[in-house]
C-alpha cells in the first residue's frame, strides 16, 4: 500500500491499536518489545507527536464520551470550552451530553444555530 492512499484516520486507528498492542500484519515484534498501553495512554502519545511533530494528523480526534477515534475534518464537533468533554464522534453528538454543552456554549451565534435547526 503506498502512503498517501491510506485514510489519515485508518492510519491513526492503527497506531492507536498498535499501541495497545495489536500488531498489525505483516510485522514480526518480540513480544518483550510489544507496547502494552492502556487506550487513555496510546491516546496520550498520538496527541503528543500531533501536536508536536505533525507526524500523525493533528485533526484526527478522539471522543471525550465514548474513546472511538473520528476525522475532525468530516465529522463530529469540538466544544472547546469549559471543561471536558472537548470532543464529540458523530454519534454522540447526537446525545444529551452534547446538547448540555452547547447550551453553555459562549458563542451566542453557534448556540442559537444549533438550536434553531
Ligand atoms: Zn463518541
Amino acid at each position: 500500500m503506498s502512503e498517501e492512499k491510506i485514510d489519515p484516520l485508518e492510519k491513526t486507528q492503527e497506531i492507536f491499536d498498535f499501541l495497545q498492542g495489536k500488531i498489525p500484519e505483516g510485522y514480526f515484534i518480540k513480544r518483550k518489545a510489544q507496547p502494552k498501553l492502556s487506550a487513555d495512554q496510546a491516546w496520550t502519545v498520538i496527541w503528543y507527536l500531533g501536536n508536536q511533530y505533525r507526524q500523525v494528523p493533528d485533526f484526527i480526534e478522539r471522543c471525550d464520551l465514548c474513546g472511538e477515534l473520528y476525522n475532525s475534518h468530516s465529522e463530529g464537533a469540538c466544544l472547546d470550552y469549559g471543561k471536558v468533554p472537548y470532543h464529540f464522534c458523530e454519534q454522540c453528538r447526537d446525545g444529551d451530553e452534547f446538547v448540555r454543552k452547547m447550551r453553555r456554549n459562549p458563542d451566542k451565534r453557534t448556540r442559537e444555530d444549533y438550536f434553531s435547526k
